[in-house]
C-alpha cells in the first residue's frame, strides 16, 4: 500500500492510506535516503510504501519504502553532528504573513524567506493581514509592497483575519493543496488558522499543550485534513526555515526579476555588484528593478545574520 506520513512521533508514523485509513507504522530496518544526511529518515508530508502486519488484535504497518520528494524543508540540529532534521517534505504552498505594524515585518526578512522558498522550489504566496487596522500611511506600504512582489510573480492577498475579510481568497488557494503558514509571532497565524478552520485550532493546541508536559523539547510537524478538500502543516517549535547554503554566484538566481536579466549582464559570472556592463544594475537604475530587493540581495551576498526584534516562527 501507499500513504502519507501526517504525523511522526519518531519511531511511530501514522500514514494515511488511499482509502482514508490511518495507519500506525514503524520504518524497516534502516532505510537509507539518497542525498541527505538527517537526523530523521522519514517526515511528515512523505508518501512511503508499506505493509500491514498483524499481530494479535493489532494491525501494524511496516514501511519499506519512501516515495521521491517534491521538496522538503530542513532545520540544523542542534546537536553538534550537523545533521539536518527535515521539518515537512512534499509542501505545495506556503502562505507568509506580512504585518506593517504589530509587528512590522521588513523587506529583508521577506527577501530572505523568498531565497529560502525559491530555493527549496515551494510556491510562496504573500499574504497582508490585519488590514481592518491600517491607517492611510500603512495602507500605502501594502499597496508599495504589492506592487514590488506582484511584479515579479508573486502573488498577493489583503486580509483581515478578525474581520473574516478574504478569507475565503485563501480557502480557494489552499483547496487540494498541502500548505504551511509563516510569518513572525504575531501576525495572526493562529487568528487566520482559525479563521480558516474553526475546530482545527483546538485540535493543535491540545496537542501542543501535551507537548509541554512531555520531557522531549523537540516538537514534530504534524499534518491536518481540513473541511474541505485542502491540508495544512502545522509546527509547532520551528522558529524558522534553515536558509539553505547558497553560494554567491547563486544567489541572483533566487531572484526572479535578477535571474531573468542575468543573460544581458557582460560577465556570465556576474554577482551584480561592481561589475561593468551589468543588466542589473542597469535596470535598477532605470527603476525596472526595486532597490528594497536589492538591498536585500546585498545583504545576504555580504552574509550579515539577519537581525530581527522579532521573533520569526511557522504556524
Ligand atoms: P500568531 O503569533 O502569528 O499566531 O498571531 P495570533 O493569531 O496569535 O495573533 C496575534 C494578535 O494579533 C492577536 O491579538 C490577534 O487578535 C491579532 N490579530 C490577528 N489577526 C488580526 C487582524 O486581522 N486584525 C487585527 N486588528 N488584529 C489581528
Ligand atoms: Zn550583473
Amino acid at each position: 500500500m501507499t500513504g502519507i506520513v501526517y504525523k511522526s512521533t519518531g519511531s511511530w508514523y501514522f500514514v494515511k492510506s488511499a482509502d482514508g485509513e490511518f495507519h500506525q507504522c514503524r520504518m524497516k530496518g534502516k532505510l537509507r535516503l539518497k542525498g541527505i544526511k538527517s537526523t530523521n529518515p522519514i517526515a511528515v508530508g512523505d508518501k512511503v510504501v508499506f505493509d500491514l502486519e498483524k499481530k494479535g488484535d493489532e494491525e501494524t504497518g511496516v514501511i519499506k519504502k519512501i516515495l521521491d520528494r517534491d521538496n522538503f524543508i530542513v532545520r540544523k540540529s542542534v546537536n553538534l553532528s550537523k545533521q539536518t532534521h527535515i521539518i515537512a517534505a512534499n509542501i505545495d504552498q506556503v502562505f507568509l504573513l506580512i504585518t506593517i505594524n504589530n509587528p512590522p515585518t521588513f523587506t529583508t526578512f521577506i527577501d530572505r524567506f523568498l531565497v529560502s522558498t525559491r530555493a527549496y522550489r515551494i510556491d510562496t504566496i504573500l499574504v497582508f493581514n490585519k488590514i481592518d487596522s491600517y491607517e492611510i500611511e500603512e495602507r500605502a506600504e501594502i499597496l508599495y509592497l504589492k506592487d514590488i512582489y506582484e511584479a515579479i510573480g508573486y502573488r498577493c492577498v489583503e486580509v483581515s483575519a478578525t474581520e473574516n475579510k478574504n478569507v475565503s481568497e485563501i480557502k480557494e488557494i489552499m483547496t487540494g493543496k498541502t500548505s504551511m503558514f509563516v510569518g513572525h509571532s504575531g501576525v495572526g497565524k493562529s487568528t487566520l488558522v482559525n479563521a480558516i478552520e474553526p475546530t482545527l485550532n483546538l485540535k493543535t493546541k491540545q496537542i501542543s499543550d501535551q507537548h509541554k508536559q512531555g520531557q522531549h523539547t523537540t516538537t514534530f510537524a504534524e499534518m491536518f485534513d481540513l473541511s474541505f478538500d485542502a491540508r495544512i502543516i502545522d509546527t509547532p517549535g520551528i522558529k524558522g526555515f534553515g536558509v539553505v547554503d547558497i553560494d554567491k554566484y547563486e544567489l541572483g538566481d533566487y531572484f526572479p526579476e535578477f535571474f531573468a536579466l542575468k543573460q544581458d549582464c557582460k560577465f556570465n559570472n556576474c554577482i551584480h555588484t561592481k561589475e561593468p556592463n551589468c543588466a542589473v544594475k542597469e535596470a535598477l537604475e532605470e527603476e525596472r528593478i526595486s532597490w528594497s530587493r536589492y538591498k536585500s540581495y546585498l545583504q545576504i551576498l555580504s552574509g550579515d545574520e539577519e537581525k530581527e526584534h522579532f521573533r520569526t516562527d511557522v504556524w
